[in-house]
């Protein structure tokens, strides 16, 4: 079969994206009638959403921002880092889980990842570690939870906060247990290639009541109290305590994570149902690695990562991506390690410090993955890879 990157008929007419949300009527509906009430912002729909949110993890306590990425800055922020603190998070992620450090003028230290999960490697952490060091980043890459139960022990031991970016990991288990309650603060993304979605937004989970204050009041300004209560009892005096931002959330997008969180697990059960399917007929392909699913771990399947095997292959990932997306199979790769960016280049950090997640990065593709992905769109993204690697095969 002549490739469509050749001028060979494509596998799909349309490009099937790798990541989509599903929106359905009770959504809509659910918008609209927060339209028409008192409220558009910080108003009933945040709270109820919040107890939602914290009863599904099963957290004590949900705070929602207006993105994930205002989540992780208000988290480091309540951890009471600043300047000369460091924190080790890894280097195979999306820039904004170093970027929030940077925010409060303390420094990332990355870690090398494992070469199983790509989630950030205990040893390597331990090898990070010197007095400035505060807190741990990890990522549950891809869904999968990164190794908890050692991460808290390090913690532990050198007193340190765990934030965990848990964007792509909600109503993933770690042993038994939900992602949610496992870290000192854990935080999500409802942004639209996410599980559910508030159109941009973020939820931090905690167990810890003086940290939810920290991150409430660091949503609003830093302002204690908040103006529906004011409003409510005819109060007008208020006080600002700390420099927080403008990280609210509206009513309306709440309104939307209320229903959408009645469908997770639904979509949770299709998206595993997909990655099991593109398990069983790419373990045949010795081009192509499957990723791995650690038996004590439930991945929520963000997202479903394969990796080449080069030395089979006669051209590199980007001409394996450019065949693919001619194919009209919405490839993409997670992540450029954030270090390598010109931003942190520019900070002074240095490529050729973390083997594994470097070599990765190279062989690495995102398929896509998402609910509403039909058996017909899983078969289309199996049959173009058969075509691409038979194409390309050394
Ligand atoms: C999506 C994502 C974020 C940021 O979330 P936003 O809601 O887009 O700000 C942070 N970290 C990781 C790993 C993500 O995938």
């Amino acid at each position: 079969m002549r490739l469509a990157l050749n001028g060979g008929e494509p596998i799909r007419q349309t490009l099937l994206p790798y990541g989509r949300q599903t929106v359905g009527d009770d959504d809509i509906c659910a918008v609209e009638q927060v339209l028409r009430s008192d409220w558009l912002t910080t108003g009933p729909k945040v709270e109820e959403f919040e107890e939602v949110f914290a009863g599904y993890v099963g957290a004590k306590y949900a705070v929602a921002f207006s993105s994930g990425t205002a989540g992780l800055h208000a988290a480091v922020f309540a951890a009471g880092l600043g300047p000369n603190d460091e924190a080790i998070t890894t280097p195979l992620t999306f820039a904004a889980t170093a970027n929030c450090l940077l925010y409060q003028g303390a420094r990332p230290v990355f870690a090398d990842v494992q070469p199983d999960t790509l989630n950030i490697d205990p040893e390597q952490i331990i090898r990070c570690l010197n007095p400035r060091v505060k807190a741990i980043l990890p990522v549950d890459y891809a869904g999968h939870p990164a190794e908890l139960d050692e991460i808290r022990r390090i913690a532990e031991r050198n007193g340190l906060v765990i934030i965990e970016d848990a964007a792509h990991a909600l109503g993933a288990t770690y042993n038994g247990r939900r992602i949610g309650t496992l870290s000192t603060m854990t935080v999500f993304s409802t942004h639209p290639v996410k599980h559910i979605t508030t159109g941009e937004g973020g939820v931090v989970t905690t167990q810890d009541a003086k940290l939810m204050e920290l991150l409430r009041l660091f949503r609003n300004h830093g302002i204690r109290g908040n103006a529906r209560e004011r409003q409510e009892q005819g109060k007008w005096f208020y006080e600002m305590v700390a420099l927080g931002y403008n990280y609210r959330v509206t009513d309306i997008q709440c309104a939307l994570g209320i229903t959408q969180l009645q469908k997770l697990d639904g979509w949770l059960g299709r998206r595993r149902a997909i990655a099991s399917i593109y398990s069983h007929a790419l373990e045949q392909i010795p081009e192509i690695e499957i990723p791995v699913q650690q038996p004590h771990c439930d991945s929520a399947w963000h997202l479903y990562v394969i990796r080449l095997n080069l030395e089979r292959l006669r051209v590199d990932r980007s001409q394996v991506f450019r065949a693919l997306r001619a194919e009209n199979i919405g490839v993409t790769v997670h992540y450029i390690p954030v270090p390598w960016h010109p931003y942190y280049q520019q900070l002074g950090y240095r490529k050729g410090q973390w083997p594994v997640a470097e070599s990765a990065c190279e062989r690495i593709l995102t398929l896509p993955l998402f609910p509403r992905m039909t058996d017909s769109d899983v078969e289309d993204v199996i049959r173009g890879l058969h075509k691409v690697v038979d194409a390309f095969r050394a």
